[in-house]
């Protein structure tokens, strides 16, 4: 029975019709089409997301143009400030964001204040603009008697497009250095579970922006095409699955624009014979079943080489089996259900792909009744054993709560394993030997490496890595990279006569 005396209580039941944010306004979507957000632990619908068209995206445009040759000419130390506000608004109102997560996307509370850290973070790190911003220059660079120096100069209006899965963060992983460094900003959050990113623009007004500088526009596809073709925006910022990443990255890049895409991935977890499995197992639980498993950085293949087999399978799987499911909100529970109905029965029929390609259901999550949250959208964690490289399972981004549980006799299958993955988004490796470590670091194409860590989650000062299928473009989001997406170099050679 669930103990309804440990859930904390949701910010509100229903959050009403969703308006976009243009020129520091709220104002209503045309859409013509509308859809529900659910709570995906109740099945309740808690908001209505509009679906707006590309001229809700031209308005937003409009205001943003309006707003950019006095941004760009702002100190970035005074931008900076904006920033500080920022932060602290988001500190004050942490909790409360966090549970808007929580109750929105499905994650476990402790999960949605994790990313509303990074969320912060990113924001923190951006408020360095001025430090960050800086070029260089070269005395007698050119010729003796004439310097060389470069400057780095925003180019008008970015946009961002995010995936549901972590809806506060992602976005952080690009406005704040695109407004930083002088840009205007528009954000397409996911249609999924809008409903933290709506706060915080709240809170972005309330930091005292100047209108038209940070925008938002609810939808999905129409949207998202309304950004890739418009002239005046001169670059995306885009993750979610690999499919819809192809898409953005030719469409965008189509009419010159710059463009970065994180896409999917299918992330390999190694154990070698010397790993401290005591020690590991509670880390490779959390990498797989962490977030339910909707994580681009979710270990979902795990291999114990060799000797180390047996005892990986079984230690993990035991493990897997003593998670609490249940509401995210409820503190007490370990993992939350998937995001929507259609992805649970997704999830549920890789499972079964799984079982008639010849895997063995060690842990079935497919039957799972949480009490007092029948209508949600829960699958247990799920452990398939046995699964050879061929599989369907083994290959395709399930985005579950599902371990692939492989064999193999050497850190060599392994690597050859990962590079021959059309993803390359993470892969760890848990040894005890510096050795393998240093090996598997230098070899696996992937642009996320963990050495006894099963989510290698970049720090907003690091760029947020991907190769393959997992990432299209050329500088990847956060840090320093994303201060080069988003400003131009400018040369200036000066003869001084
Ligand atoms: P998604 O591709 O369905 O949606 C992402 C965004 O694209 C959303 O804003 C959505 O509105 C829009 N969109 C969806 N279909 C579209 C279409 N046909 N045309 C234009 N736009 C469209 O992804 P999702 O299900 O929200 O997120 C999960 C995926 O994101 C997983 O594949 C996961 O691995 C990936 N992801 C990657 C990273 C990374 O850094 N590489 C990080 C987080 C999530």
């Amino acid at each position: 029975m669930v103990q309804r005396a440990t859930l904390l209580p949701e910010v509100k039941k229903h959050y009403g019709d969703l308006k976009n944010f243009v020129g520091g306004q709220w104002v209503d979507a045309s859409a013509t089409e509308w859809l529900d957000d659910t709570n995906p632990a109740t099945d309740e619908v808690i908001a209505r997301v509009p679906l707006s068209p590309k001229e809700d995206v031209d308005a937003a445009v409009q205001a943003a143009l309006g707003a950019w040759e006095e941004w760009r000419e702002t100190p970035p130390i005074s931008r900076a400030r904006y920033f500080f506000n920022l932060k602290n608004l988001m500190e004050d109102h942490f909790e409360e964001l966090a549970r808007i997560v929580s109750q929105d996307h499905g994650k476990i509370i402790d999960e949605a204040r994790g990313e509303v850290r990074r969320a912060i973070e990113n924001v923190e790190v951006a408020a360095g603009i001025p430090s960050l911003m800086m070029g260089y220059n070269l005395e007698d660079g050119a010729a003796s008697g004439i310097d060389e120096e470069v400057f780095y100069q925003p180019l008008g209006v970015f946009a961002g497009i995010s995936p549901f899965n972590f809806p506060a963060m992602v976005q952080s992983w690009f406005w704040p250095y695109a407004v930083a460094t002088g840009n205007c900003w528009i954000a397409k959050p996911s249609e999924q579970d809008p409903l933290v990113q709506a706060r915080i623009f709240e809170l972005i007004e309330q930091a005292g922006f100047p209108p038209g500088v940070v925008n938002m526009v609810h939808g999905a596809k129409a949207a998202v095409e309304g950004i890739c073709d418009h002239p005046e925006i001169k670059g995306v910022s885009f993750v979610g699955s690999t499919a819809v990443a192809k898409l953005v990255y030719a469409r965008a890049a189509s009419h010159g624009k710059r463009v970065q895409c994180g896409g999917g991935a299918k992330n390999l977890l190694v154990v070698l014979p010397d790993a401290k499995l005591d020690k590991i197992v509670p880390n490779m639980i959390s990498s797989v079943y962490g977030t339910a498993g909707e994580r681009c950085l979710a270990g979902s293949v795990v291999v114990g080489l060799g000797e180390a087999h047996d005892a990986v399978r079984k230690k993990f799987t035991e493990a897997a089996s003593k998670l609490k499911v249940g509401y995210g909100l409820d503190e007490t529970v370990q993992m939350g259900p998937v995001i929507t109905k259609k992805h649970q029965e997704r999830v549920k029929g890789y499972i079964d792909t799984g079982e008639k390609e010849g895997a063995q259901v060690a842990l079935d999550g497919r039957r799972i009744e949480v009490s007092g949250y029948e209508h949600g959208y829960f699958v247990g964690p799920t452990v398939l054993d046995r699964v050879t490289p061929d599989m369907t399972v083994a290959k395709e981004e399930i985005f579950g709560p599902v371990a692939s549980v492989f064999e193999m006799n050497d850190l060599d299958e392994a690597i050859e394993w990962i590079n021959k993955s059309p993803y390359g988004n993470a892969a760890s490796i848990y040894t005890s030997s510096g050795k393998a470590a240093r090996d598997f670091r230098y070899r696996a194409k992937a642009g996320s490496i963990g050495i006894n860590v099963g989510i290698a989650a970049a720090m907003a000062y690091f760029p947020f890595g991907g190769m393959k299928n997992s990432f299209f473009g050329d500088l990847h989001p956060q840090g320093r990279d994303a201060i080069r997406f988003f400003t131009e170099s400018k040369v200036v050679i000066t003869r001084w006569v």
